[in-house]
């Protein structure tokens, strides 16, 4: 019966797909995609603006500052910075309450003090942080402005965010803030977060790790004239040695790194004290907190094979265990919504892409039980965490109506 819908499926939401190509087909929803398309210029120049403005790990406030001011230009509502530097702004509609987040991070890897110039290639942009995460604040800021002036009018609340803490020793502290305060903790249902350059990809495990650093200590003294006393480097050797020989599943994948070592004054002295940091990772937590209990099973099994003497008295053997970073591991079900609607954008736009797993900000969503992905910002990038990283803006604004048509799909729109 052409034309005619089977009855059964009459009050059955659309699928992903149909709605996406719904909400494609809008006037101002055409007109917010022809600004993402018009405006690449001026999105470079705010690319390589953000660049030059040092983001440093627990540094980031110069760069909170730029972006509320621009939150505040495209015309969001209700900009500001939280107590850590997490900026907000708001697209509102009155009376509707969930909230979906697009957030960036704000924050680079390269300390204070590093040359931060950027230049231009053609379609080629380069600049330390130039890709991760410049071009996610671009994203975000431009789909802001899109939606903004096209006056597409979703169906629930907007918040844009740029958030402090992703890179290393940050440890998501700015996400993680943002999910432990009110308003946002119980009124984001869906996070999108926008990491990096790229459309091939959409992250659907957060991979989870824990990271210690390891402290063996002990008297100390000569070379010569203390000979026999426990040394804390070898110590520590034995405990790391023990631990690496034992073996990690593939699957889930779970690995361990032992990155750094540290101890000693000179060669002929016992060292009093020495110092490792290990980083280990999982996509299940269950992996992690298996690899974790046996990391201090073999520092602690070393220690205790110390003659008790040693480990008796004021100059006794000890050993510390300190975490120095603890990102959750989380997994989107395949029934997850965000991932359904990804998946049909991506149809729609014709972008093949594949699922990732990773660690970024959307780990600490995926912990909370929260539907979240990370997807990139368009174009194409490399040398991430370098002096020579790069952004090639060729398409990018196929990414950014990746991002926009993702977002509306999980509002809905109203006509
Ligand atoms: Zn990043």
């Amino acid at each position: 019966m052409p034309g005619r819908p089977p009855a059964s499926n009459a009050d059955a939401p659309p699928l992903p797909q149909q709605e996406i190509g719904r909400i494609a087909e809008m006037r101002a929803v055409h007109a917010a995609m022809l600004y993402l398309h018009n405006q690449e210029m001026e999105f470079r120049r705010w690319q390589r603006e953000i660049t030059e403005i040092a983001a440093p790990p627990f540094g980031e406030a110069a760069r909170s500052e730029w972006l509320q001011q621009r939150f505040s230009t495209v015309g969001l509502e209700g900009v500001h910075r939280d107590e850590l530097g997490n900026v907000f702004g708001l697209l509102r509609k009155p009376d509707a309450t969930p909230m979906i987040g697009v957030s960036a991070h704000l924050d680079t890897v390269f300390p204070l003090g590093t040359r931060l110039e950027t230049r231009e290639e053609g379609n080629r942009l380069l600049g330390p942080g130039i890709s991760d995460n410049a071009a996610g604040l671009v994203a975000v800021l431009a789909v802001a402005s899109a939606l903004q002036r096209s006056q597409v009018a979703p169906a629930a609340n907007v918040v844009f965010i740029g958030n402090v803490g992703e890179e290393g020793e940050g440890n998501l502290r700015g996400m993680r803030h943002i999910f432990s305060s009110q308003p946002w903790k119980d009124s984001i249902q869906f996070l999108l977060v926008v990491d990096g350059a790229g459309t091939d990809t959409y992250v659907t495990q957060g991979l989870g790790s824990r990271r210690f650093e390891i402290a063996f200590r002990g008297p100390g003294g000569h070379s010569w004239s203390d000979f026999g006393l426990p040394n804390p480097l070898v110590l520590l050797c034995r405990a790391l040695a023990r631990f690496s020989e034992g073996a990690v599943p593939e699957t889930p994948r779970t690995t361990f790194n032992i990155g750094v070592l540290h101890g000693g004054t000179s060669v002929n002295s016992i060292p009093e004290i020495a110092t490792a940091r290990v980083d280990l990772r999982s996509a299940s937590m269950r992996e992690l907190h298996k690899l974790e209990e046996r990391l201090r099973e073999c520092v602690n099994e070393v220690w205790s094979e110390v003659p008790l003497t040693y480990r008796m008295g004021e100059a006794k053997v000890r050993f510390t265990i300190e975490s120095i970073g603890d990102r959750p591991a989380a997994e989107l079900p395949e029934s997850a919504r965000i991932l359904r609607i990804v998946r049909a954008v991506d149809a729609h736009l014709r972008i093949k892409s594949i699922p990732r797993i990773a660690s970024t900000d959307a780990n600490v969503p995926l912990a909370l039980g929260k539907e979240a992905t990370t997807i990139g910002a368009g174009g194409d990038g490399g040398g991430a965490h370098t002096l020579r990283e790069w952004f090639d803006c060729t398409n990018r604004d196929l990414g950014l109506k990746r991002i926009l048509l993702t977002l509306l799909a999980l509002t809905g729109v109203n006509e």
